[in-house]
């Protein structure tokens, strides 16, 4: 039997009234799923990870119903829209754990560390999980952290070696050229421009050299 999934479009037209209490409903989502969020990255240390997935059961996330006792202007909006922020967010971790077991993983993984005898990367910022949870943005963009144990269990098993720098350790900020530290860095200047030495690099280029010299002096041989 083939199965079908139809979709069917509504266009709603709501009088004055219900377009305010349709604002105010979306508006207290949104805020209830941001303070699930703060409530996931506050909790969200190593403890938490299971083999880099998040531990759904060790996170303490209370229900709506009570987060709305805090909050007096919540009052009025329908649980139900509620309860779909609270799967919504369960959806997300689970989607964000399903990946961590994605296949293509532990292949990228494996000829990586079978290519090299050594990988240094930046170390876990883990207010990165939390942001593109904020963001609704899909977590596979940010399955950097749970790709990158299986990287260090893969390397480690060869007897070869994964080094972490330090997340505060300045990549971006720096020219790999010079040493000189850039004061101001938007995340959208893509292209690195030193002052100092008139070094034109790439972003990601300048930061991967600056994380290769800083691991290097790491290295164990
Ligand atoms: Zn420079």
């Amino acid at each position: 039997m083939i199965k079908k999934n139809k979709g069917y479009r509504f266009r709603l037209k709501p009088n004055k009234e219900q377009m305010v209490y349709l604002e105010k409903a979306f508006g207290c989502s949104r805020k209830m799923y941001n303070l699930y969020v703060d409530m996931l990255y506050k909790q969200l240390d190593e403890k938490n990870f299971i083999n880099g997935k998040i531990d759904y059961k060790a996170i303490d996330l209370p229900t709506p119903a009570i987060i709305k006792k805090d909050y007096e202007y919540m009052k009025e909006i329908d649980s139900l829209a509620f309860a779909n922020v609270q799967l919504n967010f369960r959806d997300a971790i689970k989607k964000y754990n399903s990946e961590f077991d994605g296949k293509t993983y532990s292949k990228k993984a494996y000829n990586l560390a079978k290519a090299y005898d050594a990988i240094i990367v930046e170390d876990i910022n883990l207010r990165a999980v939390g942001q593109c949870l904020k963001l609704g943005k899909s977590l596979s963009d940010n399955g950097f952290g749970t790709f990158r144990n299986f990287l260090k269990y893969k390397l480690e098993d060869m007897g070869k070696q994964f080094i972490k720098i330090d997340k505060w350790f300045p990549s971006s900020k720096m020219c790999s050229n010079c040493g000189t530290m850039k004061e101001k860095l938007q995340l959208s200047d893509r292209i690195y421009k030193c002052e100092k030495c008139g070094c034109i690099i790439d972003r990601d280029y300048n930061a991967a050299l600056n994380i290769k010299e800083a691991g290097s002096a790491l290295l164990a041989w």
